[in-house]
């Protein structure tokens, strides 16, 4: 089969997201807690982001804060939010592995567009912090009453926290629920104990700063060729890119019994030091997605420097006096 893409398969796909939405507003059933707990994902965004304190609680709160906004239903049960379902094994580990690689792949990339939708987005939303001569717009920049994470905020700043946080969410869930980081336990390889990548760096094919300037054929060319053979995610029970659940996730690797590192307990926490690992990958991939940000801001809005005061506006918590 060929899964290269074109108009009738992206067409397909949005279709399919949108599907994917409205099964799962009519059906929620219950499931095992998935991705770094709230917690782990405000430790990760802390260390990794330069902010003032209120706010980078905005931002980090392991309840409250937008990083964790995709751990609340529906957007909980959405594979792709989580990067989930990419998971495959090549036939040297398993020959009658249930899905292919282009299928995993497929699923990585629904995971990547829906980040590089949100980068869009944010930078979009960055306009509203500045006027048009480059003066910070006070109003929409304050903080002194919490942002709410709807999609329909009343201030620019809490909009683009909104639209950072969820694209950026699902970029930790990558290093906590894949093999990109890690290692595997001793002893045979297979569903229950997949290959670890062992990577140190972040994953190349996470791009999305440079995603978001090209067209959605070419970034996904691209990172086809970037994603390693033997990547894999987990099987989870929430709805993949087709809308599709695999309740049992019978015969591949799932992320419960195999390979998540959500915390330091979970199953494949428990071998060598791979929790610390993908929280380290995490870590660095949010420096990077951060500074891309920026770049984004100053390519996007150079007039009057006020992609540099949109920058100003967002790292600091009282911009009316602090970003003259
Ligand atoms: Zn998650």
């Amino acid at each position: 089969m060929d899964h290269r893409p074109s108009a009738g398969r992206r067409r397909a796909a949005s279709a399919v997201a949108t599907g994917v939405m409205a099964a799962v507003l009519t059906a929620v059933p219950a499931g095992a807690a998935h991705a770094f707990t709230g917690g782990n994902h405000e430790e990760i965004t802390r260390a990794a982001l330069p902010w003032q304190p209120l706010t980078l609680t905005a931002m980090a709160d392991a309840r409250d804060g937008a990083v964790n906004a995709d751990d609340r239903r529906p957007y909980f049960d959405i594979g792709p939010l989580h990067c989930d379902n990419a998971d495959y094994l090549a036939p040297r580990y398993d020959p009658r592995y249930p899905r292919t690689r282009a299928r995993a792949t497929a699923e990585l990339l629904a995971c990547v567009r829906s980040a590089v939708a949100r980068f869009r987005n944010a930078v979009e939303a960055a306009d509203g912090l500045v006027d048009a001569d480059g003066r910070v717009r006070a109003g929409q920049s304050d903080l002194s009453t919490p942002c709410t994470w709807s999609g329909r905020s009343d201030r620019a700043k809490c909009a683009v926290l909104e639209q950072l946080g969820r694209g950026w969410h699902q970029i930790e869930d990558f290093y906590a629920h894949s093999n990109w980081t890690d290692r595997a336990a001793p002893g045979p390889i297979g569903p229950d104990n997949p290959p670890g990548l062992g990577r140190t760096d972040v994953a190349p094919f996470l791009d999305i700063r440079r995603y978001s300037t090209m067209k959605e054929a070419d970034w996904i060319r691209r990172a086809r060729e970037l994603i390693p053979a033997d990547l894999t995610t987990g099987c989870y029970p929430d709805a993949d890119s087709t809308g599709a659940r695999s309740p049992d996730c019978r015969g591949r690797v799932t992320h419960n019994r195999a390979l998540n590192k959500d915390t330091a307990a979970s199953v494949r926490s428990r071998t060598d030091d791979d929790f610390r690992r993908a929280t380290a990958g995490a870590t660095a991939e949010i420096t990077r997605q951060w500074k891309g940000f920026e770049a984004a801001l100053r390519a996007a809005y150079p007039e009057h420097r006020r992609g540099e005061r949109m920058i100003c506006a967002l790292t600091h918590d009282t911009p009316a006096t602090a970003c003259p």
